[in-house]
């Protein structure tokens, strides 16, 4: 892993599904990413690339991912926020239940990030109406 290339401009793109270097769509280096970085506990593929990308051939991989991880997200926050309610309503209200459901909506996105997908950064595609429909 040393620096016998000495072409700059070979970034060192690493592809974040397959873990192989290769070309690729850039992700979008949000603050989750940055913060997943500093943390880099179990993300180990976050961490080492210099420029993580999506290759050509992980593509439909990563919509699946991305897209599970979104409807994770949601899930997990909707559960967040009922028990939240549950523990606010049953104790009728008292100042430390809305902390403890505070915590526990944390709690639930923390647990989404575990499965966090990054954005790429482009648009995936350009047609209008991206956004899921809610259902029901
Ligand atoms: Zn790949």
């Amino acid at each position: 892993m040393g620096d016998l290339t000495e072409k700059r401009e070979r970034k060192g793109t690493r592809c974040i599904i397959c873990n192989q270097e290769k070309e690729g769509i850039g992700i979008k280096e949000d603050g989750l990413i940055h913060a997943l970085r500093m943390l880099n506990s179990y993300t180990v593929k976050y961490k080492n690339p210099n420029y993580p990308v999506v290759c050509r051939e992980c593509f439909t991989k990563y919509r699946k991912l991305r897209k599970g991880y979104e409807r994770k997200l949601v899930s997990y926050l909707i559960i967040g926020v009922l028990f939240a309610g549950f523990i606010i309503v049953g104790s009728g209200g008292r100042p430390l239940s809305f902390l403890f459901g505070f915590a526990i909506i944390a709690f639930m996105y923390l647990l989404s990030v575990l499965s966090y997908v990054p954005e790429l950064e482009i648009e995936q595609n350009k047609v209008s109406g991206t956004k899921p429909k809610a259902k029901k």
